[in-house]
């Protein structure tokens, strides 16, 4: 079996960090397989499980069969070390979640959106009501590790800091992380939603073989990139920031970006929203669209259909120049068939042949929860990172155990 791929920050090869990397990606579930995959000597790698286990990382328990027979314990990330949070924010919805440190969802939840009143009174919004879902989990806060949150907005990646969203113009340069600091002094990072998208559709099995495009039709447009099982941010965050580009069609909302036309003010859920409230039909929001696009209305569904001929002839370009496998559709405009079939047509059209050979347009996995899904296992990433998992071990050792 490949290892997985190295991430966050520097760290030694066959250290404890890197060790709980191998448990934690299911590589080696037993001591035996660990010194098997590393190459470490069974006594090193006891010397790191153990570390592990005293850190609470890991836990021991179950039997295996191991190869020569003999029974092998199994290792496993401990479920009770803690636990991470995730938010996605968009414009009409707000998810937050609670996750093991395996990732595995604890709950879900929706709550009503408080983006209007700007990033200061959001952000106490928000971690009041992340503290509650704690507490009716019956949650110890203590354990509570860290906390990702995902913006339909560019966000510089060094900082977390919200750079022209083109959803709400008073949350530009918007320091969440530093808001949240008033309540916490745990991690906290500030993400892209589709990067989040694209995160939370990174395969389990080989995430190094990903080459993916997460592309998330909301009320805004945006685009999350995999290569080779990383997410690409480009040197300030803003990679994947296909959605003002100039179309053919016109602009329905305005946008800060100052490009005439851009692919969001004219084939966004929000841009398709205005267009057909324009027209005279009862609609605000993107998903007040997908549902009257399951109507049949032919007017709603030419504008729907001219909206992913937009959209699919921006990603055209984009594919043919990254090449990816797949291209995975997500966020509310994702549910409307015509905009759907529209982008896949005009995305196959004009695709080079190589290109489209090996390429997948498929819709999210899990698309309802995808944002937090991602967000938790952007967090993970941080407060597990092989570096600081190093970090912990030596404050460990510094410390004598008694009876040692
Ligand atoms: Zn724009």
């Amino acid at each position: 079996m490949t290892r997985p791929p190295m991430q966050n920050g520097d760290f030694a090869p066959g250290s404890v960090g890197d060790v709980f990397r191998l448990i934690r990606a299911g590589v080696a579930t037993s001591r035996s397989s660990l010194a098997r995959v590393s190459g470490l000597a069974p006594s090193t790698i006891s010397l790191r499980v153990d570390a592990l286990v005293r850190l609470g990382l890991v836990s021991e328990g179950g039997d295996e069969h191991s190869r020569g027979g003999r029974r092998a314990r199994l290792l496993g990330v401990s479920r009770s070390a803690g636990y991470v949070a995730g938010m996605d924010v968009g414009a009409n919805h707000v998810q937050l979640a609670l996750a093991d440190l395996t990732g595995t969802l604890l709950v879900v939840e929706g709550i009503p959106v408080a983006i209007e009143e700007g990033p200061d009174a959001a952000a106490d919004h928000l971690w009041n009501a992340l503290t509650a879902l704690i507490a009716r989990q019956d949650l110890d806060p203590e354990l509570l590790l860290g906390l990702a949150v995902g913006l339909p907005a560019p966000i510089e990646h060094q900082t977390g800091r919200v750079v022209l969203p083109s959803f709400m113009p008073s949350w530009h340069n918007a320091d969440l992380p530093g808001l949240f600091s008033r309540y916490t002094d745990i991690p906290v990072l500030i993400e892209n939603d589709a990067n989040l998208l694209a995160l939370a559709e990174r395969s389990e099995a080989s995430p190094e073989l990903d080459q993916l495009l997460a592309v998330k039709l909301g009320t805004r447009i945006g685009c999350g990139i995999l290569s080779a099982g990383r997410l690409h941010r480009g040197v300030g965050g803003a990679a994947g920031e296909i959605s003002h580009t100039s179309v053919d069609g016109e602009s329905t909302i305005s946008c800060v970006c100052g490009t005439p036309n851009c692919l969001e003010s004219v084939a966004s859920g929000g841009a398709i929203a205005a267009r057909l409230a324009a027209q005279g039909y009862d609609v605000r929001t993107a998903a007040d669209v997908v549902e009257l696009g399951r109507s049949g209305d032919a007017v709603v569904v030419e504008v729907l259909r001219n909206a992913g001929t937009s959209i699919g002839g921006v990603l055209a370009t984009i594919v043919n120049f990254f090449n990816p496998r797949d291209v995975v559709l997500g966020g509310t405009m994702s549910a409307s068939s015509p905009l759907v079939a529209a982008i896949r047509a005009e995305l196959y059209q004009r695709c080079l042949p190589l290109v489209a050979e090996d390429l997948e347009v498929r819709a999210a996995r899990r698309p309802s929860d995808a944002g937090v899904r991602g967000a938790c296992q952007l967090i993970l990433e941080e407060v597990l990172a092989p570096s600081r998992i190093d970090r912990l071990a030596r404050e460990l050792d510094a410390v004598p155990a008694a009876g040692r």
